[in-house]
């Protein structure tokens, strides 16, 4: 496929100036952006075919040689060729800036404002202020505007210089191919400012580590490893930027009476058989006062009991899970002749009813049969 002459492309003259050529390709590349077209195939290599036309016409040197020798000129000499769109908007971002609005990135350099750093604090509760909500003190250091010479950094009665090398931008242009980019300042690291007498408190930094006394409130109910989020509360911004957020990571201790399974409680329990058998009323702790409950007759190891309302608050809200009681049902170990003489009494009891059960299934299958 022969290529289309880069002037063809562009639409312009071989006499156009820069300008004109400059003004051409914006032109062509806000018709032909590919998000602008999503519908259109074409667009892209058409959009594609600007970009590499513009490459070499809006560089003097590549131009000209251009226009001596063609393609074949310009080809294998430094011209990249565009693999994706990605290359072609990082070659021509200070273009796309004015096009499109973006910010080609660099400008202001370090001076701009910024927000300060977030911060994160563990902190290690007990299981019952995480049931019953609670209010802890911590004491965080936090990196803060230093109070001496109120964050510039200079010795109370000296100021900051403005940087001779930038003239306090934080900034510098520097040509690269035919594009020119922002670098941050060498000089003053892109602050745009000298300090010459560097603040005894800070050693010029302009900020400081201190620490800062906080009251964290606990909601009731909250479990192991959430975020509390304390706005504001990180470290100072930077250039006068908002400061930065604290995020207070809850750790919950276990319990030695209940664990914890979403907002319920759980809490094992131990009955002996005859309990078990004949019924019981069992006393169970809570998060309050113990509250009683009634074990039915024929209860079976493993079986759960669910007393609502007795677990723990849901965030925010009034409502509150279960206490869910697990029984385990004991047998005895050691028993005496009397306990052992009784139970082989019941036993036969129990072997008399199975075998009375056993001929009362047969006698009644025999009638049917009979029946029959
Ligand atoms: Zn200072
Ligand atoms: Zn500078």
């Amino acid at each position: 496929m022969s290529k289309r002459d880069y002037y063809e492309v562009l639409g312009v003259s071989t006499e156009a100036g820069q300008d004109e050529i400059k003004t051409a390709y914006r032109k062509l590349a806000f018709k032909y952006h590919p998000d602008r077209n999503q519908d259109d195939p074409d667009a892209e290599v058409k959009f594609k075919e600007a970009a590499e036309a513009y490459e070499v016409l809006g560089d003097a040197d590549k131009r000209q040689t251009y226009d001596r020798f063609g393609h074949e000129g310009v080809n294998g000499q430094g011209f990249s060729g565009f693999s994706n769109n990605e290359d072609i908007f990082g070659a021509f971002s200070d273009i796309f800036g004015e096009v499109f609005g973006f910010s080609s990135g660099g400008r202001g350099g370090a001076n701009r404002p910024r927000p300060g750093t977030d911060l994160r604090y563990n902190l290690e509760i007990s299981f019952r202020e995480a049931a019953k909500g609670a209010e802890v003190d911590i004491t965080i250091p936090v990196e803060q505007t230093c109070p001496e010479c109120d964050g510039s950094g200079a010795a109370s009665g000296s100021d900051p210089q403005t940087c001779p090398q930038c003239g306090g931008s934080g900034t510098m242009q520097q040509a690269q191919g035919f594009f020119r980019i922002s670098v941050t300042c060498p000089h003053c690291r892109g602050a745009g400012q000298i300090i010459t007498d560097p603040c005894d408190e800070c050693m010029g930094r302009g900020r400081v580590i201190q620490d800062r006394d906080l009251k964290v409130r606990i909601p009731a109910g909250v479990d192991n490893n959430s975020r509390l989020r304390l706005r504001g509360e990180g470290e100072a911004g930077i250039n006068g930027g908002p400061p930065g957020d604290l995020y207070v990571v809850i750790h919950v201790a276990p319990d030695d009476v209940f664990q914890r399974q979403g907002q319920n409680l759980i809490i094992g329990r131990e009955i002996s058989f005859v309990e078990a058998t004949l019924g019981h009323r069992l006393e169970v702790p809570t998060l309050d006062e113990p509250v009683n409950l009634d074990v039915p007759k024929g209860t079976q190891s493993g079986e759960v009991f669910r007393l609502r309302g007795l677990g723990l608050p849901h965030l925010g809200s009034t409502h509150k899970g279960e206490l869910l009681v697990e029984i385990t049902v004991k047998t005895p170990t050691h028993l005496n002749r009397r306990q052992e003489e009784l139970l082989q009494e019941f036993a036969e009891i129990e072997e008399s009813k199975l075998t009375n059960k056993a001929k009362d299934f047969f006698k009644k299958a025999k009638d049917k049969v009979m029946g029959e």
